[in-house]
């Protein structure tokens, strides 16, 4: 058989794609994890930053000199770049056979055969209709023990900063029941976490036998499968997150108390040139509503510095926003203009990129001082921790999450990779939590 090597970039969403194209090439192409044994190399791309596509251009420069080594080999770009950027990839990268954008993954046997013979091979469609659903994903980079499934593709929001409604197509779910079926047999395969996959995860929504099934029903649906699995989601949009979920993630002990809740800005002036449809008091009493339903839950977000047109008032605003929740974590990145999207066409980048980096630089700052004083107020408590792996830093110790989503360190005695254990919390950083195990 010949021998196919993925290498992925960006999101879980990616992530979860590779597995799904693993699955469609199964017949003819086996994976390695040696990309000098492979005879097609797929790059799984990301365009969500400019920085990363320069990355993946870098990437099929140094390709193109193992090509010139090997005749033969494929390589191939898939994913949201190869859709951004269309077949005009092809006469840019000479490294290239093929580009398949995100809902083309079911014609790449034929794109792979164009072009061996030769042909201009591209295939960037975007469906209203494609999910995958009837296609068992390949977990062939797994720990066995965490899963992702990706329940739903594409996103209608178009926040104005994103390309993702245009490299990913409009809003589609996945049928309930062949989710609910890919996560029972992850179960039986021995998997203890699965994490549910979408842009916007609580816009789910699936009819089938005359039944509506929502975010929170389907939640709840996966959740019931096995008390010892933990589900967890990624990632939503504050618009759709409504009580009914809330109270679904409060009500069963398996479901993660952790809630990735990408804000994006803390001022109502630039939430709305985003397009984001919510306000700085909407966006806070989500949270309000939330901590008073599982006081316990971990909240993270996403932040942007820098978007066009922001004023001082406005970052201090994402400062004040961030103190007023106390965010656990936080993915924080300077605005990247992208080419196509609303901003692009309508607001001047307008911002000084030294500027951008210091705003950005006092949002890494205080999000560290907020993650510190999180993992502090952990200190003494007793957590049930998923055994995940060993530890990067030490052999002797392993590392696992809590349900909040945070790493917690421990001294390897008595149990194995995919055991629950009691970890006592006895001393933090921003990053981790450290404790030793405790009998229950
Ligand atoms: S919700 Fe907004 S930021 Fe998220 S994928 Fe959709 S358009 Fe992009």
């Amino acid at each position: 058989m010949k021998k196919l090597f993925i290498e992925t970039y960006g999101c879980q969403m990616n992530v979860a794609d590779s597995e799904v194209v693993a699955a469609i090439l199964s017949s003819e192409y086996q994976i390695c994890d040696d990309i000098k044994e492979a005879d097609l190399i797929l790059i799984n791309t990301c365009s969500v930053r400019d920085h990363a596509e320069q990355r993946i251009r870098k990437r099929l420069n140094e390709l193109g000199f193992l090509k010139k080594k090997k005749p033969g080999l494929q390589i191939g770009l898939l994913g949201c770049m190869a859709e951004r950027v269309k077949e005009k990839l092809l006469h840019e990268e000479s490294a290239l056979d093929f580009i398949a954008g995100p809902d083309a993954y079911r014609s790449l046997p034929t794109l792979i055969q164009e072009a061996t013979f030769g042909k201009t091979a591209f295939n960037v469609m975007l469906s209203t209709e494609e999910t995958y659903d009837d296609i068992d994903p390949i977990r062939y980079d797994t720990n066995g023990i965490s899963a992702f499934i990706s329940i739903m593709r594409g996103c209608n929001n178009f926040c104005t900063y994103c390309v993702v409604p245009y490299t990913r197509g409009r809003e589609r779910s996945r049928n309930s029941k062949t989710i609910i079926n890919e996560a029972q047999q992850l179960i039986n395969q021995g998997y203890k976490e699965i994490t549910l996959l979408g842009q916007n995860v609580n816009s789910y929504h699936s009819e089938e036998d005359g039944e509506i099934v929502n975010f929170a029903k389907l939640m709840e649906k996966v959740a019931l499968l096995s008390p010892q699995v933990r589900v967890r989601f990624a990632t939503s949009h504050p618009k759709d997150i409504s009580d009914e979920l809330i109270e679904t993630i409060a009500k069963y002990d398996n479901c993660c108390k952790y809630i990735h809740l990408p804000v994006q800005a803390g001022s109502n002036t630039m939430l709305k040139r985003m397009n984001r449809v919510y306000t700085r008091e909407y966006y806070l009493e989500r949270i309000a509503t939330i901590r008073r339903i599982m006081p316990e839950c971990s909240i993270a977000t996403d932040i942007i510095a820098g978007f066009c047109g922001e004023t001082e008032e406005d970052h201090q605003a994402t400062l004040s926003l961030m103190r007023e929740v106390g965010y656990s974590s936080a993915y924080m990145f300077k605005y990247s203009e992208r080419e196509g999207t609303m901003a692009a066409k309508r607001f001047p980048d307008d911002i000084p990129d030294e500027v951008k980096g210091r705003r950005l630089e006092e949002i890494i700052a205080l999000q560290q001082e907020l993650s510190l004083e999180s993992n502090q107020k952990d200190i003494g408590k007793t957590f049930e921790v998923l055994v995940e792996g060993a530890s990067k830093r030490s052999n002797n110790e392993y590392f696992g999450r809590n349900s909040q989503n945070k790493v917690i360190i421990f001294p390897k005695e008595d149990c194995h990779i995919g055991d629950y254990v009691n970890v006592l919390v006895q001393s933090c950083s921003p990053a981790t939590l450290k404790g030793i195990i405790v009998k229950s």
